[in-house]
């Protein structure tokens, strides 16, 4: 079964705005999809889509399925539970007064108590490399941390797919570098909207373009980012590694 199925999904903002057009994707279990393209494009729109906090009325039937289920009222809490969205700042994420209690907040919603909700912490915890860190302060945590504190939360409610909006913008080499290889051992699927292509290139193997709402390229990693009239036409560019890159998605799996 597809981790996500996406159907012709078109969205516009309030204001008339048109951000989706026609937009259907698919997401395999366990696989890592880039979501490249300019700003503007409607990469953050379509994220936001992925668990239900966009449309503001859900429409039935939804044009978006998580793991068979349709993105509908009756199943938001589910889908929510299901579908981790890692915001691009994480101080937008983050509202308790401990690590503990923020990584608490998300199983909490869903049921869990006592020592098994300390277990469940405990071990989003660990598989993030902050073990031990329930009791630190989240405004004292440095960037990278605070990126790794929200991923322990999305997976203390046991998320499928990981929704990631710009994971490494604001992060420095070593965040990042920590980041990457933390995603890279992750088995949940994700999709992973980015300017960052060098990461796209390190660790997803297929690609999709968007422009102006609409989806405009899919394909490998390789392929989609070495045609450089395509890159260039949606004001995007060949990235440097790739001239390192013996030009087969294969060599792109490490
Ligand atoms: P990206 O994440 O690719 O930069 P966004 O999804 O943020 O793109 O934006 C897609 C389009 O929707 C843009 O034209 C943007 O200006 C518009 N947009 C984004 N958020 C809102 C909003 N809350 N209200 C109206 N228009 C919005």
């Amino acid at each position: 079964m597809k981790a996500l199925e996406v159907r012709n999904l078109s969205y516009r903002y309030p204001d008339g705005r048109a951000a989706l057009r026609d937009v259907s994707l698919e997401l395999e279990a366990g696989e890592r999809l880039g979501l490249i393209g300019p700003n503007g494009a409607g990469k953050s729109t379509l994220l936001l889509h992925l668990n239900g906090l966009l449309p503001e009325r859900l429409d039935s039937p939804s044009p978006i399925h998580v793991f068979g289920r349709p993105v509908e009222k009756a199943h938001l809490s589910g889908v929510r539970a299901q579908v981790g969205l890692l915001f691009q700042d994480p101080d937008d994420q983050l509202f308790c007064p401990t690590v503990g209690e923020d990584v608490a907040f998300g199983p909490r919603q869903l049921g869990l108590t006592g020592s098994a909700l300390t277990a469940r912490v405990a071990a989003a915890l660990e598989q993030v490399g902050l073990a031990g860190f329930e009791e630190r302060l989240p405004h004292r945590l440095s960037h990278g941390e605070k990126h790794r504190v929200c991923l322990a939360g999305l997976l203390a409610c046991e998320a499928r797919v990981l929704a990631l909006d710009e994971p490494t913008s604001s992060l420095d080499p070593r965040g990042r570098r920590e980041l990457k290889a933390l995603l890279q051992r992750l088995p949940m699927a994700q999709i992973i909207a980015t300017h960052d292509l060098e990461l796209v290139v390190e660790i997803c193997p297929r690609v999709l373009v968007l422009d102006q709402g609409a989806l405009v390229a899919a394909g490998p990693t390789c392929d989609i980012l070495n045609d450089e009239a395509l890159m260039l036409a949606h004001g995007l560019e060949r990235p440097h590694i790739l001239q390192h890159h013996h030009p087969h998605p294969s060599s792109v799996r490490s």
